[in-house]
C-alpha cells in the first residue's frame, strides 16, 4: 500500500487567509520556522495504480494538480486513476472537496448511510456528482462492519483490501437541519477510518470527540495511525481569539490535558503515531517551539504536506 499525504491543516490551512495568529503572521513574515499546509487530505492506493481519497478537501483540486500519481493516465484524452472517496464525516472539511470533482466523472463514493442522506438530501448541489454516465456510485460504510473492496470482476477472488470504519462518537455538523439531524443514527456522524491489505494496515481519524477503546485498539493495531492533531489545548480557540468553544465541544480531543491524546495514546503501539488535521493557531507548527520537541517526544510525527509511507 501506498499512502500519501496531500494536504496536513485544519479547516482554513495554513497559514488561514482571515487570521493573523503568532503562527499565520510568523509564517507570512518569516519569522518562525514553519510550513505551509493545505486541508487534510490522503490519499492511498492498494496497487501504485488506482489512488482513493480520504475525504474531500476545499484544497483538492490544487492538491490533484500537485500530485503527478493522480494525473490523467498517459495515452487517454480523459480519466483518472481516482477510484473513490471515503468521507469519514458530512464536516464541510470532508465534504466540499466533492464539488472539484464534478467533471462529469464516475467514481465510487464510501459513506455512512447518514452522510450520504445529507449529501442527497440536504444540499441539492451535490447532484452534480450524478451527471456523470454512469453516475457516482455510493457505497454504504458500517461502523463496526468491514466492506470487502475487491479490483475485477470475480466475486470469489480474495479482497483487494478491505475497509473497517469505526465509530469515534461525536455529532453531525450545524448546517443540517433540525428535523434531519434528529432522523439520523448519531454513530453515523464522524468515523475513523483502517484500511488493511495482508498483515499491512493503516487508520486515518481527522476527528477524534474523545477517547474510547474502540479506536485506540484500531489505531495502535495498525501499521500507521493518522490522529487528530487539530487543537494544543482544550482552550486554544478561546485564547486566541479564534472561536467561542472549546476544542471538545468542537468534536476535537485536544493534544494536552490530562486525558488528552498525548497522556492517553499507547505507548507500547507499533504504530508509527502521526498527527493530521493541525490547526494555524496549534504551537507544534511552529518547528522551534517547546510543544513541537513535546509531541515529538511523545512519539509523534507531524504530517506535512507531501509525505508519503509504503506498507
Ligand atoms: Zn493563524
Amino acid at each position: 500500500m501506498q499512502i500519501k499525504v496531500l494536504g496536513s491543516a485544519a479547516g482554513g490551512g495554513f497559514p488561514q487567509w482571515n487570521c493573523a495568529c503568532r503562527n499565520c503572521s510568523g509564517l507570512r513574515s518569516g519569522s518562525i520556522r514553519a510550513t505551509a499546509r493545505t486541508q487534510t487530505q490522503l490519499a492511498f492506493s492498494p496497487d501504485g495504480v488506482v489512488w482513493f481519497l480520504l475525504g474531500a478537501s476545499p484544497d483538492l483540486s490544487t492538491q490533484i494538480a500537485s500530485t503527478r500519481q493522480l494525473d490523467p493516465p498517459a495515452g487517454d484524452t480523459t480519466g483518472t486513476p481516482l477510484g473513490g472517496v471515503f468521507l469519514p464525516s458530512a464536516d464541510v472539511d470532508s465534504l466540499m472537496g466533492l464539488l472539484h470533482l464534478r467533471e462529469f466523472q464516475s467514481f465510487f463514493l464510501f459513506a455512512t448511510p447518514a452522510i450520504q442522506k445529507i449529501v442527497q438530501s440536504e444540499n441539492r448541489i451535490f447532484d452534480v456528482l450524478h451527471r456523470a454516465e454512469p453516475p457516482v456510485q455510493w457505497q454504504a460504510l458500517s461502523p463496526g462492519g468491514r466492506l470487502a473492496c475487491r479490483f475485477g470482476e470475480d466475486p470469489s477472488a480474495p479482497p483487494t483490501f478491505l475497509c473497517a470504519p469505526v465509530a469515534v462518537g461525536g455529532s453531525f455538523p450545524d448546517f443540517i437541519s433540525t428535523d434531519l439531524r434528529r432522523s439520523l443514527p448519531s454513530e453515523e456522524s464522524v468515523i475513523a477510518l483502517r484500511f488493511e491489505q495482508g498483515a499491512k494496515s493503516f487508520f486515518f481519524a481527522p476527528s477524534l470527540p474523545g477517547i474510547s477503546g474502540e479506536w485506540l485498539k484500531a489505531a495502535a493495531s495498525s501499521n500507521v495511525a493518522f490522529l487528530d492533531g487539530t487543537f494544543w489545548s482544550d482552550d486554544e480557540l478561546l485564547s486566541t481569539g479564534r472561536g467561542q468553544r472549546t476544542a471538545r465541544e468542537m468534536g476535537h480531543l485536544p493534544l494536552t490535558g490530562r486525558d488528552g491524546q498525548l497522556a492517553q495514546s499507547p505507548d507500547d503501539s507499533a504504530a508509527r503515531k502521526v498527527l493530521v488535521h493541525i490547526n494555524a493557531p496549534n504551537p507544534i507548527l511552529d518547528e522551534t517551539s517547546d510543544e513541537h520537541r513535546a509531541v515529538r517526544d511523545a512519539g509523534f510525527e507531524i504530517a506535512y504536506d507531501g509525505m508519503e509511507f509504503t506498507l
